[in-house]
């Protein structure tokens, strides 16, 4: 396992060495993306089975085939101010319709999953409970404790959690204390790197500060491993590829764009729910989306 690891470091020191990261291509620059991605791909076999801790693993194509769970982005959970302009709106929403949402997809029969239940899914076929949704939170702001926490519990959810280390503990966001009392409780906490620059900028040096630093202090607080990664504002590139995975990360979302066709698991969709959705628009873009 250990000499796994090390492999996989040197291989992604060598891809980097050769591939400079200063790339600012984004998901919508297909041609370059497909090349940079064949060899990053190249560090878990793509297009074979492979055997992992005795268990098949799904091929690419198997995962790809296989039906998109639903994924649910909320941001800031509090009541809109007067300076809320449209693109705020867009990421913060009223107590009382955040409750509502959820009310709705329990009535629903929605069931919350956390995403090591999603990946052994795609990766394994493991089974999900009926009608699956995994809820999930950026950058760690107070009402997603004060509201959010109690909210999901009262129908039986669990939250993740991404959250910018640079914010904890500041005004308006969560303390550590928190987090780990979250953690305890059975909600998981991810990163959302140290300060919410996008990895379109990421030198390697940046890498290990954004991902190494924040998942190092998101594992001292809950004395847990970081597995799970967020793009901060959904921008990903393939060139992220080979970070995450030499970080330990299983996997990493997106926002609603397309997956990549060789990575889909540093891909994982989910949409953004804005605090201008009803519980009914939120359930009919859900069901749109995720088909
Ligand atoms: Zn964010």
């Amino acid at each position: 396992m250990k000499n796994k690891s090390i492999l996989r470091v040197i291989f992604v020191v060598l891809i980097l060495g050769t591939y400079s990261v200063s790339c600012r291509q984004t998901h919508a620059d297909s041609g370059e993306q497909s090349r940079i991605s064949s060899l990053s791909a190249g560090q878990e076999d793509t297009s074979v089975k492979v055997k992992s801790a005795g268990r098949e693993k799904a091929s690419v194509p198997e995962i790809l085939s296989r039906k998109q769970i639903p994924v649910l982005c909320y941001h800031r959970i509090r009541p809109w101010t007067a300076s809320d302009g449209r693109i705020a709106r867009d990421n913060v929403i009223h107590p009382g319709l955040f409750k509502a949402h959820m009310r709705t997809l329990s009535d629903s029969g929605y069931h919350s999953i956390l995403p090591d239940q999603l990946l052994d899914h795609l990766e394994y076929g493991d089974a999900l409970p009926d009608k699956p949704v995994i809820i999930t939170f950026d950058d760690g702001s107070i009402g997603q404790y004060d509201v959010g926490v109690p909210t999901l519990e009262s129908q039986g959810f669990r939250g993740v959690f991404f959250i910018m280390t640079i914010a904890t503990g500041r005004k308006g966001y969560m303390s550590a204390t928190q987090l780990r009392e979250m953690s305890d409780r059975g909600h998981l906490i991810a990163s959302h790197t140290w300060d919410h620059h996008s990895v379109l900028e990421y030198d390697s040096a940046a890498w290990k500060v954004q991902l190494s630093g924040s998942v190092q202090t998101l594992e001292g607080i809950t004395g847990k491993p970081v597995r799970y990664f967020a793009y901060p504002f959904g921008l990903w590139s393939p060139v992220s590829f080979p970070y995450l995975r030499a970080s330990g990360m299983r996997g990493a979302f997106i926002l609603a764009t397309k997956r990549d066709s060789t990575d889909p698991l540093m891909t994982l969709r989910r949409i953004n729910v804005p605090g201008y959705w009803n519980e009914k628009t939120m359930l009919q873009n859900l069901k749109r989306s995720f088909r």
